[in-house]
């Protein structure tokens, strides 16, 4: 399988200079919008220590609260299905809505589907799929994947959106005005709504106590989804769960706020039974959770509860943009996430990070994400999945930086190499780094030998 190259397709996003600086303001505006809620609220940490525990603890105990909320979930009218995989939850999904003769179905924003790649396998199928959040339909519409798991088309322009419109559903070419974009997914979503046979969505988080969800939303379309057809499928990752009615409290609190920086999300919908004269079916599916659940250094990550804050914050996730990691999670919780489905595939992704360990910072359910980036690196280069130009630069760097009388000469190289080298011997394919930036000017003196030379001084 082929190595994702994000430096290679960061490059791509980077060149186009308006794109690149548009993500990265918006990107950080959501930080600090983060920042300002989270600063308003004293017990901030201590919900964020609570959280963790929640997890910690359910995560420690997964097999019984599944078990307690299927068993609830039941006794409410609803109908568990298990999928081990990808493979099996599209294929239970298949079938509920094939029997069903469906040949519709409307979908809110789920990344567990994205992860499945349900929508195709739907569609090869026979059954139409449209997804109803505006930045799912936007990229649905042009036929990329999202690029953010909170906001979907983040990377688009107004004018992207607006092309992108009037090349498949007939909006008004060249008009840029978000009022009238927004209200032209909605008048053209809005029938599909009326004639699916089927809704869909994810879910936030589950509750074992009482086998009942909460889907949160800031468009109103999950409840549509769920609520206007009478055959509602909701998609749960087995990590979810959370014991006790009175835990959503905690993640409610922190949820919208890390995500977005607003206090709450507009729809917090909590689905406990089929409507009347309708059926409500929950696909729990693993799809490598147990396996990362056994894995010591890696399982935290299931704590996730995909705000996205680490995504915001991340330097090089705001300047290089989601689709250039070539995985459904992207930024810092994809960099952890996406070698456990595939190392060798996603290898690369792990140091795309300056282990700054803002994300950590950020994480409202405390994953230590930079260092598991850190130890994903070491797993990386213990089992020779680094690329061979990487791999030769670190044994090299190894090396040099072993040796103090190389790693002297190397410094006093370097500043003459860069002064009087021609442009080419250091800006070439072997330096990715140099592609989108200027090496900084070596300082004159070396700090060692400033300070050998001003140490005496009184
Ligand atoms: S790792 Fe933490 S900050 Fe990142 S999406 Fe998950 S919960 Fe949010």
């Amino acid at each position: 399988m082929k190595r994702i190259d994000h430096a290679e397709a960061a490059s791509e996003f980077i060149a186009a200079r308006a794109h690149q600086e548009f993500h990265d303001r918006r990107l950080w505006d959501l930080r600090l919008k983060r920042d300002r809620e989270a600063h308003g609220i004293p017990e901030w940490e201590e919900l964020r220590s609570l959280a963790s525990e929640i997890k910690e603890h359910t995560l420690s105990h997964l097999a019984d609260y599944l078990e307690e909320f299927e068993t609830r979930a039941k006794e409410n009218g609803a109908q568990v299905h298990w999928a081990r995989d990808a493979i099996e939850h599209n294929q239970i999904v298949h079938d509920i809505l094939s029997s069903r003769g469906t040949k519709t179905l409307v979908k809110s924003k789920s990344m567990l589907t994205e992860e499945c790649d349900m929508r195709p396998f739907l569609e090869r199928r026979g059954i139409e799929v449209i997804e109803t959040d505006l930045g799912e339909r936007i990229q649905q519409l042009d036929d990329e994947p999202p690029s953010h798991i909170v906001v979907p088309a983040v990377h688009k322009l107004r004018g992207d959106v607006s092309s992108v419109f009037a090349r498949t559903i007939g909006a008004e070419p060249g008009n840029e005005d978000v009022h009238y974009l927004a209200e032209t997914q909605r008048r053209t979503t809005r029938p599909y709504f009326l004639r699916a046979e089927a809704g869909m969505t994810g879910a936030n988080f589950a509750v074992a106590e009482t086998g009942s969800f909460v889907v949160c939303t800031n468009e109103g379309n999950a409840d549509l989804s769920a609520n206007v057809p009478k055959l509602h499928v909701a998609s749960i990752g087995i990590e979810k769960i959370v014991p006790k009615t009175e835990h959503l409290a905690v993640f409610i609190r922190l949820l919208s706020r890390s995500a977005l920086g607003s206090p709450i999300t507009q729809y917090t919908s909590h689905f406990r039974a089929p409507r009347e004269g309708g059926e409500l079916h929950i696909v729990l599916v693993d799809n490598g959770r147990s396996d990362r659940l056994g894995m010591p250094d890696f399982w935290y990550s299931l704590k996730c509860i995909r705000c996205g804050a680490c995504m915001n914050t991340c330097p090089v996730y705001r300047r290089s943009g989601g689709l250039s990691y070539g995985a459904t999670y992207s930024g810092p919780i994809g960099v952890i996430i996406d070698p456990t489905f595939n190392m060798r595939k996603y290898s690369n992704l792990p140091f795309a990070s300056t282990l700054n360990a803002s994300c950590t910072n950020v994480c409202p359910v405390k994953i230590n994400i930079h260092e598991q980036i850190y130890k994903w690196r070491q797993i990386i280069a213990e089992r020779n999945q680094l690329p061979f130009v990487k791999k030769e630069m670190m044994r090299i760097a190894g090396r040099v930086l072993a040796d103090p009388r190389l790693y002297r000469a190397a410094i006093s190289a370097a500043g003459l190499a860069i002064e009087h080298l021609p442009r080419f011997a250091i800006y070439n394919w072997l330096n990715a780094w140099g592609r989108q930036r200027e090496i900084p000017e070596t300082p004159r003196q070396s700090f060692r030998s400033w300070y050998i030379e001003n140490r005496k001084r009184p």
